[in-house]
């Protein structure tokens, strides 16, 4: 017998470096990966939830370093319930790259997709070179809801899956 009632499968996309795998390692494992980060070396990883007594499944697909060669292929988003796009605060050209994501995202999927914008690494006050509230007027426009984290400080790390299980199950 099955132990969950609900599989979701989140992708997570975004230029090489702006911390998806911190992310993934942080929320599956709650490690931060020291020194060499970081590559998984599986498609996905596993974590069960439990919201309002129900019992998920995510299967969650980290990209796994080919994203530098953009060979990101319809079946690695096919059956998708939800894909979190990231981009690094302190990084301008990560962020530049969003509509490139975006277009090459709608190529591969439906509407019924829930989106979610993350800008990462918000511990970098100091060279932050993205404010807050471009990354939150560019999700707005595009229809994503948004949040600020930081794999290394765990802030907010929880809540991107909290918040995606949560409207995935409005869904379901
Ligand atoms: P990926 O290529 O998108 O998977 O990025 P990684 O997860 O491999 O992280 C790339 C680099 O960014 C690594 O050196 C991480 O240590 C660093 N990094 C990831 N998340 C954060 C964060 O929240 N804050 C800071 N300051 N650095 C981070
Ligand atoms: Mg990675």
């Amino acid at each position: 017998m099955e132990d969950y009632k609900f599989l979701f499968k989140v992708v997570l996309i975004g230029e090489a470096g702006v911390g998806k795998t911190c992310l993934v390692r942080r929320f599956c494992q709650g490690v931060y990966p020291i020194g060499q980060a970081a590559t998984i070396g599986v498609d996905f990883m596993i974590k069960n939830m439990e919201i309002k007594g129900e019992r998920i499944k995510l299967q969650i697909w980290d990209t796994a370093g080919q994203e530098r060669f953009r060979t990101i292929t319809q079946s690695y988003y096919r059956s998708a319930n939800a894909i979190i796009i990231v981009y690094d605060i302190s990084n301008q050209p990560s962020f530049d790259r969003l509509p490139e994501w975006l277009r090459e995202l709608r190529q591969h999927i439906n509407d019924r997709v829930t989106l979610i914008l993350v800008g990462n690494k918000s511990d970098l006050t100091e060279s932050r070179e993205i404010p807050y509230h471009i990354g939150e007027l560019f999700a707005q426009r595009h229809n994503m809801r948004f949040i600020e984290t930081s794999a290394k400080e765990s802030a907010n790390v929880e809540q991107i899956f909290t918040e995606l299980t949560e409207t995935l199950l409005k869904q379901a």
